[in-house]
């Protein structure tokens, strides 16, 4: 694997994610998704790419412990997730993970700003202090939403929900964030500022950033790129075999 600017990937010590000899297969699904060792530097900025139904989503679930594998093991910034229970998995997920996806799965009954504090009111592990606040209001400037806390989502342009679904994932300061396609429903200027937005959070808040996107013209702005079909031909079914180390 060699990142964008031509290095070759390096090990490092402390990898954001890790897979070990990971197998995993939908229940009543031909697909099975083999990773026998894959890594991600903390605070890498990776694109993950690949046809429709070669594992993204798969791979970016069993990062995010939504999923868990059959065997192997899943770290996550040094945690062993797959050990984990479906309920300690999804605790872990709340205080470590932002997700974004490519439906803005906003409540349209709470206001933008009630939307990007929902991982808060859903959530006893976090605590909504005077400091949370504050931070709903920074975010909202750095990503143009300042204006429109107090309206309702159906108000919003979709470049503008976008913004609300990654305002979220950002508001808890997550150490990973995993994006499924987030500029999926976008047109390409807002697409751009968008990932712009979200990689700019990232490196201010040293997150480590996994994005799969079918967009080839925003691949420029990530370190690595992980394209999934390449690794996908070694095998008859599904897998992957690969480090994203600088
Ligand atoms: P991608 O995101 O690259 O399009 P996915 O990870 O969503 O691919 O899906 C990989 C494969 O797994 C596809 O063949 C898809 O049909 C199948 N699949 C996805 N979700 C499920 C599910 N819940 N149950 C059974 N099969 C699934
Ligand atoms: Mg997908």
């Amino acid at each position: 694997m060699t990142t964008n600017n031509g290095q070759r990937t390096t090990n490092v010590q402390r990898p954001m994610i890790e897979f070990t000899d990971v197998r995993f297969a939908y229940p009543h699904s031909e697909f099975e998704l083999c990773v026998p060792q894959w890594r991600v530097a903390a605070e890498e900025h990776l694109a993950v790419i690949g046809p429709s139904g070669s594992g993204k989503t798969t791979l970016l679930y069993l990062a995010a412990g939504i999923v868990g594998p059959l065997s192997g093991t899943v770290r996550v910034g040094g945690s062993e997730i797959s050990r984990l229970t479906e309920a300690e998995r999804r605790s872990f997920r709340i205080r470590n993970i932002g997700l974004v996806f490519q439906e803005f799965e906003l409540l349209e009954y709470l206001t933008v700003r009630d939307n990007i504090l929902l991982p808060y009111r859903i959530n006893p592990a976090l605590r909504l202090d005077c400091d949370v606040g504050r931070r709903v209001a920074a975010v909202a400037e750095a990503v143009g939403l300042a204006a429109t806390l107090d309206r309702y989502p159906q108000r919003l342009s979709h470049g503008e929900r976008q913004r609300v679904a990654l305002s979220r994932a950002l508001i808890t300061r997550p150490r990973l964030i995993l994006a499924d396609e987030p500029t999926g429903n976008l047109d390409p200027g807002t697409s751009r500022t968008i990932v712009s937005l979200l990689l700019d959070q990232a490196a201010q808040t040293k997150a480590t950033v996994l994005m799969v996107t079918h967009d080839h013209s925003l691949l420029e702005r990530f370190g690595c790129v992980l394209d999934l079909e390449q690794l996908v031909q070694r095998r008859v079914r599904t897998s992957a075999n690969a480090t994203h180390l600088r």
